[in-house]
C-alpha cells in the first residue's frame, strides 16, 4: 500500500553533509547521527549559531503556531506602512526575489492557506518541544544554554484585541496546545515583574507548557556533544557551489582560508538560513524563502525583582522578552529590506524604552547589545522540509522564519526519519519527492 512517503524512500546514504551550523543544521547533525548516518557539517563561520541564531528572543512558542500570513495581515501591514516605529517595515526594492515572495505571501493569507499553515506549523511545534525535551536529557546539555519551562506570558494593551484573542484558546486547543485566559492582576500574580503594567494590561494569555532559552549557547553545548561523537564540523569553509550530475550532488565546493577545496557528496541536507536559496538556484531548486530582518538587545539584569523570569511576548508591538540567565533578551521588529544586516538605532532604542516602561529598573540599558539577524522565512511561514525536487540526495531543512529554535528538533527528527524512509512523527507538508 502507498502511504504517501514511498516518494522518500531510497538507498540509506551513509555520509551525509550538513550544509550550516545554526541550530537547523546542529540539530540536523544530532539527529541524523543517532539515525545512524555518519555526519559532516560545513560552516562559514568559526563557530555554529554566529548568524540567526545568535541572540533570538529566545522562546520555545509552541502557543504561536499562527504564521504571519493570515486574512488580517494586509490590513494590518498598510495601516503601519510609512509609520516611525511599526514592527513591520516593508522597503519594495528592484528585487524580483522579493516581490515573488511578496505575492506569494499574500496568497497565504488567504484563510483557508492560514488556517492550514498554522495546523502544520502546531503539529511541528509540539512534536519539537517532546524532542527538545528529550534531546536535552539525552546530551546532558539540559543546564548549559539558560533553560526556562515557566512558559511564555502572551500580553494584550487594549481590550479589543484581547477580545479578539480569546478565540485562540479554542482555536490552538484542537491543536493540543493549552492556553489560559488572565486578567491583569493574574498576569502579575503568574510574573510579579509586571505589577507596573497592570493599570495598562487588558488581560493577557499564558501558555505554561511554552519554554526559553538560549539558541546560541544550547548550539555549542550540542556542538560540542557530536564532535565528541565523531560529528566533523568544517569551520571557516564557505559552500561556493554545489556540483550535480544525473539528478545527485555530487560535490561542494568550499573556499577557506588556506584555500579551496571539493568535498565530495554522499546525501546532503541544506541548512542555509536565508542564504539556501541562492545556493540552489544554479541546480533548478527554487526555495522560496527570503530574509525578514529582525533585532534583539540583550543586557544585564540590574534587579532581579524587577527581571521577568516567565518568557513575555507584547502582542501589541510584536515585541517578546526572554529571561536568560543574569540577562534579559528583547527582540522584534520584521524589516522586508534585503540581506543588508545594518543596525537601525531607532529599531533599538524602542525597544529599550519599551523595557523600562514595561520593566522599570529591570535592566541595564547602557551595558545592552544591540544585534539584527535574518529570519529565513517563507511566504506561508511553513518550514521546508523534505526532499529537493530535482536531487534525490538532497534534502532540505531551511526557512523556519520566525520560530527556528521552536520548531528546530521537531523538523529535524522528522527529516532524519524521512531519510531513513521510516514514517515521519508528523503530519507535515513535506517539500519534495
Ligand atoms: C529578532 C529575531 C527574534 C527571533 N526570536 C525567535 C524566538 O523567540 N523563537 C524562535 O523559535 N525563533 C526565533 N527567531 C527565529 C530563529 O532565530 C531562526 O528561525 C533560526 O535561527 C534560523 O536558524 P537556521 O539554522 O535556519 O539559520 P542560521 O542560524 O542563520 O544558520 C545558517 C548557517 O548557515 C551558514 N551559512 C550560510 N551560508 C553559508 C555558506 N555559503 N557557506 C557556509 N555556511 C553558510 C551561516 O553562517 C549560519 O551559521 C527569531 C529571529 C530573529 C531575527
Amino acid at each position: 500500500m502507498d502511504d504517501g512517503l514511498s516518494r522518500f524512500r531510497h538507498e540509506r546514504a551513509s555520509h551525509v553533509m550538513v550544509l550550516g551550523a545554526g541550530i537547523t543544521g546542529v540539530t540536523t547533525a544530532w539527529f541524523l547521527r543517532r539515525a545512524g548516518f555518519r555526519v559532516s557539517v560545513i560552516e562559514r563561520r568559526d563557530e555554529a549559531a554566529q548568524e540567526t541564531s545568535f541572540a533570538n528572543g529566545g522562546q520555545i512558542s509552541v502557543s504561536h503556531p499562527e504564521p504571519w500570513a493570515n486574512p488580517l495581515a494586509p490590513f494590518i501591514a498598510l495601516r503601519w506602512m510609512g509609520r516611525a516605529g511599526a514592527p513591520l517595515k516593508l522597503r519594495p526594492r528592484l528585487d524580483a526575489e522579493q516581490w515573488q515572495w511578496m505575492i506569494g505571501f499574500l496568497r497565504e493569507c488567504l484563510p483557508w492557506r492560514s488556517r492550514r499553515n498554522t495546523a502544520a506549523i502546531a503539529a511541528l511545534a509540539v512534536h519539537s518541544l517532546a524532542e527538545l525535551r528529550q534531546l536535552r536529557e539525552v546530551a546532558g546539555i539540559a543546564d548549559s544554554y539558560d533553560a526556562r519551562g515557566q512558559g511564555v506570558l502572551h500580553l494584550f494593551f487594549e481590550a479589543v484585541s484581547f477580545a479578539r484573542a480569546q478565540n485562540r484558546i479554542r482555536e490552538l486547543g484542537v491543536l493540543g496546545i493549552e492556553l489560559r485566559s488572565c486578567t491583569a492582576m493574574q498576569c502579575a500574580m503568574i510574573e510579579p515583574a509586571l505589577a507596573a503594567s497592570i493599570p495598562w494590561l487588558a488581560g493577557g494569555l499564558y501558555a505554561p507548557d511554552d519554554e526559553s532559552g538560549d539558541t546560541m549557547r544550547f548550539c555549542q553545548a550540542l556542538t560540542q556533544v557530536l564532535a565528541a561523537e565523531g560529528v566533523n564540523f568544517h569551520y571557516g569553509a564557505h559552500i561556493e557551489r554545489l556540483r550535480a550530475a544525473n539528478r545527485r550532488v555530487t560535490e561542494i565546493e568550499v573556499c577557506h582560508a588556506g584555500g579551496r577545496d571539493t568535498l565530495p557528496a554522499d546525501a546532503v541536507v541544506v541548512c542555509l538560513g536565508s542564504y539556501g536559496r541562492r545556493l540552489l538556484r544554479p541546480l533548478g531548486e527554487h526555495l522560496p524563502i527570503y530574509p525578514l530582518k529582525g533585532y534583539s538587545v540583550t543586557a544585564p539584569v540590574s534587579d532581579a525583582l524587577c527581571a521577568p523570569r516567565v518568557s513575555l511576548t507584547d502582542e501589541s508591538r510584536r515585541i517578546v522578552c526572554s529571561r536568560l540567565g543574569e540577562r534579559l533578551r528583547i527582540a522584534g521588529t520584521a524589516e522586508l529590506n534585503g540581506y543588508g544586516l545594518e543596525i537601525d538605532p531607532t529599531r533599538i532604542t524602542a525597544m529599550l524604552e519599551w523595557a523600562e516602561t514595561r520593566l522599570p529598573g529591570a535592566i541595564d540599558c547602557g551595558r545592552a547589545m544591540p544585534w539584527a539577524g535574518l529570519r529565513p522565512s517563507t511566504p506561508g511561514g511553513v518550514p521546508i522540509v523534505g526532499r529537493g525536487e530535482r536531487h534525490e540526495n538532497l534534502w532540505l531543512n531551511t526557512g523556519h522564519g520566525t520560530l527556528g529554535w521552536t520548531l528546530a528538533c521537531g523538523s529535524a527528527s522528522t527529516l532524519a526519519a524521512l531519510m531513513r524512509g521510516e514514517t515521519p512523527p508528523v503530519q507535515f507538508p513535506f517539500w519534495g519527492g
